[in-house]
């Protein structure tokens, strides 16, 4: 089957067996995203929490410094 990435409108071909292919004709509400828009996402959620984490430990810190 044929889908559209809803980030780029990347047409791409996938395989029918695939179980993404299942769901997405199940599903059609269900969005396609091409690898490439899968990776740039799935780093920035990763540099986020990355960032996150680390602000944690700056406001662990500076409790500590209270006590
Ligand atoms: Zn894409």
């Amino acid at each position: 089957m044929r889908v559209k990435c809803v980030l780029c409108d990347k047409i791409d071909k996938l395989d029918d067996q695939l179980p993404l292919a299942k769901r997405l004709r199940n599903r059609p509400i269900h969005t396609y995203m091409c690898d490439r828009c899968y990776e740039r996402i799935k780093n920035r959620t990763e540099a986020r929490k990355a960032s996150n984490s680390f602000q944690l430990t700056v406001e662990t810190k500076e409790e500590s410094d209270w006590i």
